[in-house]
């Protein structure tokens, strides 16, 4: 960094809301950093804004430059709560002093056991539930595809085209991508198979029809008797921000029902009121068995959980689930802090708020340019899909082209989708009206100087 002093700001709602670029982006303070990071740190982690972070909250990122960025993407759908939430902070702060781990497996604590009676409580689902703590949401994915398997004795986990699921080992191999999260890494898990998703703007079949074919798949390639589990996002994030047509999770959880299969709704980016519900399968009407959740959990820290029906997260013997830091103390303490706010600072309706903002703006973009091929989501989860308007094919490189000018504009957005022609919208839910649309501005000039 170069020798002028810089006082790093403070971050949270208190940091001016405002996009205020004093360099062009990156400036040289950031241009510093990822030098270093280029010499310092493995090629494969990459990164979408070429900025140095020195401060977030409320709407705002803002780098060691000076520029003040709004916030589209809230860390891939992390600071719901908004980056450096007070209470967040407080509760950090009071419980770092305090202890930094015990190992909940050695020596348990409060704080653990009350994010777990809170995720049983919020989640869907009247009967009793039970939950277990681990650090990341492909952590979480793994453990609900030990506890379906130990529960059903059966081996088979089925997940969907357009499907993400994280980067380990089996992880990967439920996820469906190749490029970039799992060419060249295998060979992965055996007992993973795909079945065909529900995306209507592609497949034009209602959701009973598009249950039906996968439903076929999986009596006809792997046979119930041998499917552990289905996991499936309510609304697919990596994968484009697909929403299954009407009626398709439904009639796959009342497939499952009938065929001792365990249904598990991944919720690791739809949780914690992202959709305008507290959990995307609210909005579909249905009740998984098991649910996984991370990013939204704790405002930031590390967390993420299982949670489902108490017969089936109690069938791994005791010593068969955990981990060193599963579950960390200043995690729980923030998790605790979190759901606090998402319950009673109205995020849930916030959330519907911004959903209504995100999708007038869009359709309308939609409306005027026939590059705008479909816009959906639900709630603060929201995304436009591009395409030549005279094939219908993906166009990855307008995509791409929309996201860069936003960013050198000053505005973080995110790309998604199979085919990379996708740009979501996660806004956190601290950001204000003001600031969302002119995000939103920046987005419709992009597109229009392409
Ligand atoms: C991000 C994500 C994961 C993986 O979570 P990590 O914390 O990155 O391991 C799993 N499933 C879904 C739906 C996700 O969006």
């Amino acid at each position: 960094m170069s020798n002028a002093a810089v006082i790093t700001p403070v971050g949270g709602p208190s940091l001016p809301q405002e996009r205020r670029l004093v360099t062009a982006i990156p400036g040289p303070r950031s241009q510093e950093l990822l030098e270093r990071k280029a010499a310092a740190v493995a090629a494969g982690v990459g990164h979408t804004a070429p900025i140095a972070a020195v401060a977030a909250g409320g709407g705002v990122i803002l780098d060691a430059d000076g520029n003040s960025l709004i916030d589209l993407g809230s860390g891939i759908a992390v600071t719901s709560v908004g980056n450096a939430h007070p209470k967040v902070v407080e509760a950090v702060q009071q419980q770092v002093a305090q202890f930094t781990h015990t190992c909940f497996m050695v020596s348990p604590y409060e704080s653990y056991v009350a994010v777990a009676e809170a995720l049983n409580r919020i989640t869907p689902g009247a009967f009793a539930k039970k939950s277990a703590l681990f650090n990341s949401g492909a952590e979480a994915v793994e453990n609900a595809v030990k506890i379906a398997r130990k529960y059903t004795r059966k081996q088979a986990v089925v997940a969907f085209d357009h499907g993400y699921h994280g980067r380990t080992n089996l992880t990967m191999a439920l996820t469906a991508k190749a490029m970039p999260y799992k060419s060249g890494f295998g060979p992965f898990a055996s007992e993973v198979y795909r079945a065909p998703m529900s995306y209507p703007f592609h497949d034009g079949l209602t959701g009973p029809e598009a249950a039906k074919r996968a439903i076929a798949m999986m009596t006809k390639q792997i046979g119930a008797e041998n499917l552990a589990a289905i996991i499936i996002e309510p609304i697919q994030g990596e994968g484009g921000f697909i929403v299954p047509a009407d009626g398709f999770l439904p009639a796959l959880l009342d497939w499952c029902h009938a065929n001792d299969v365990v249904f598990i709704a991944d919720e690791v980016q739809t949780g914690f009121a992202r959709t305008g519900a507290m959990f995307a399968s609210e909005v579909f009407g249905i009740v998984p068995d098991l649910i996984t959740t991370a990013k939204g959990i704790a405002g930031g820290l590390p967390l993420a959980a299982v949670t489902g029906r108490a017969e089936i997260m109690d069938a791994a013997h005791a010593g068969g689930l955990g981990g060193t830091y599963g579950g960390n103390p200043v995690a729980c303490a923030a998790a605790v802090a979190a759901i606090e706010v998402f319950e009673n600072d109205g995020l849930i309706e916030r959330a519907r708020a911004i959903g209504v903002i995100l999708q007038e703006r869009l359709h309308a973009l939609q409306a005027a340019d026939p590059r705008v091929g479909e816009v959906r989501g639900r709630g603060a989860m929201v995304a436009a899909e591009f395409v030549d308007p005279t094939t219908g094919e993906p166009d990855a490189a307008l995509t791409s082209a929309i996201a860069k000018q936003c960013i050198a504009e000053g505005v973080v957005v995110l790309t998604c989708g199979t085919y990379g022609n996708v740009i979501r919208f996660l806004p956190p839910l601290s950001i204000g009206d003001d600031l969302l649309n002119e995000g939103l501005d920046v987005v419709a000039s992009a597109l229009a100087a392409h």
